[in-house]
C-alpha cells in the first residue's frame, strides 16, 4: 500500500484501533487519520475507539468524538490500528479487528509480528504519525489532521530530539506547521505541562531512585498505596522515566509502577547504546531500541531484581 485513500476506496465504513494506554502518538495517529478519512472519504463512516487518555489531550479536535466503550455489534468494512505492535496491545479493540472485513496495521515497533491484512511497518520513523503522512495526500490534509499529527510526531520524538528525528520529520512538521498549528501551546499543554499531583509524584520516584552498573542504570519504583498517598494516577507518571535517563553517565533508566495489586509495569529509556527491547521482550512486552516497556506479576522487590537483571545484561552486551 503506497497511500492510504486505497484502502479508503470502495469501503463504507471504517474503525480505527490504538493501543492500551494511549499515549500522544497513539491518540495523535489515530485523530489525524479520523479527520484525514473525513475530509478525503467524506461518505464513509468513521469511529475511533480508544482506551480513556490523558486529559491533556482533550485539546486534540475530535477527542470528543472517541469512543470509550468497546462494546459493539458494529461490523465495519475496514479496521485500520495505529501504533499497536500486536495484537495483544489492542485490549478489548481485538473483537472490532477480528470482525472487520479488510484490516490494516500502521505502525514503527520492530518488535511487530504482521497480525492484519496490510501492514506498513516503518521501524527507522520516530512516529507512527509520520509514516501516516507520507500515506496521505498532503493536499487532502486539513488543520484538524495536521494539529493531530504533529502531536503525535512531538510526542514520540520527545519534542523532535531523539535520534529517530530525521530532517525529513523536521521538513514534515514545517508542512504542518504551515497548516495552522499552534505549536507552543500544543508542545507546553500536551508535553511539558504537569499537575501538582503529578511533580509531586514524580519528586517522590525521583527521591527514591538508586544507581547501580557502575552508574550506568538508575531505576525506581512506586506502589499503588504511594501513588494514593500522593493523589496521583498511573496515568501521572508520564516523563519520568525520561526524566531519570537524563542523569549524567546514566544509559538505562527503568521505572516499575504498579498498575493494579501485584501488577507491575517496567519502563525503559535508553541513551544510546543498549537495546531495552531485548529486555522488554523477555517478559512479553516490546518497543523500540530506546524506549521499551512490560508488565509482570509478583512482588515489588522480586519483580526489580528480575528486570535489573535483564537491564545489567543487556549493559554489559554493550560494554
Ligand atoms: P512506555 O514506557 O512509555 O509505556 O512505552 C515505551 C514503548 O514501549 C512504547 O513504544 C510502547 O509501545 C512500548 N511498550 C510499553 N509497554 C509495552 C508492552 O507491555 N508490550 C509491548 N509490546 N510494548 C510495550
Ligand atoms: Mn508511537
Amino acid at each position: 500500500m503506497r497511500k492510504i485513500d486505497e484502502v479508503l476506496a470502495g469501503n463504507r465504513s471504517a474503525a480505527i484501533l490504538g493501543h492500551i494506554h494511549p499515549d500522544g502518538d497513539c491518540v495523535g495517529s489515530c485523530l489525524g487519520l479520523y479527520h484525514y478519512i473525513k475530509k478525503a472519504a467524506p461518505q464513509m463512516e468513521a469511529d475511533v475507539y480508544l482506551e480513556p487518555f490523558r486529559k491533556e489531550f482533550f485539546l486534540l479536535p475530535g477527542a470528543g468524538d472517541v469512543h470509550h466503550d468497546f462494546q459493539t455489534e458494529k461490523i465495519y468494512d475496514l479496521c485500520i490500528v495505529c501504533d499497536a505492535s500486536d495484537r495483544g496491545r489492542l485490549g478489548a479493540g481485538a473483537a472490532i479487528l477480528d470482525r472487520a472485513r479488510v484490516t490494516v496495521c500502521v505502525d514503527h515497533h520492530k518488535t511487530n509480528p504482521g497480525f492484519t491484512q496490510i501492514t506498513v511497518l516503518c521501524p527507522e520513523t520516530g512516529s507512527t504519525s509520520e509514516i501516516l503522512f507520507e500515506l496521505m495526500e498532503e493536499s487532502l490534509i486539513g488543520r484538524e489532521t495536521a494539529v493531530c499529527l504533529y502531536t503525535g510526531m512531538a510526542h514520540d520524538t520527545g519534542v523532535f530530539k531523539y535520534q529517530s528525528t530525521t530532517s525529513r520529520t523536521m521538513e514534515i512538521a514545517g508542512k504542518l506547521m504551515d497548516k495552522g498549528v499552534p505549536f507552543t501551546e500544543i508542545i507546553d499543554q500536551t508535553f511539558y505541562q504537569k499537575s501538582f499531583s503529578q511533580t509531586r509524584i514524580m519528586g517522590k520516584v525521583l527521591l527514591d531512585s538508586q544507581l547501580c552498573a557502575d552508574g550506568q542504570c538508575i531505576y525506581s519504583s512506586v506502589s499503588l498505596a504511594e501513588m494514593e498517598a500522593l493523589g496521583a494516577t498511573p496515568m501521572d507518571l508520564e516523563g519520568i522515566v525520561e526524566q531519570m535517563r537524563l542523569v549524567d553517565g546514566v544509559e538505562v533508566s527503568l521505572f516499575l509502577y504498579e498498575t493494579a495489586p501485584g501488577i507491575f509495569k517496567a519502563s525503559m529509556r535508553s541513551k544510546s547504546r543498549a537495546d531495552v527491547s531485548r529486555a522488554a521482550a523477555r517478559f512479553g512486552g516490546g518497543g523500540h531500541a530506546r524506549a521499551a516497556g512490560c508488565s509482570l506479576t509478583g512482588d515489588r522487590e522480586g519483580v526489580l531484581a528480575a528486570m535489573l537483571s535483564c537491564v545489567k545484561e543487556e549493559l554489559a552486551a554493550h560494554d
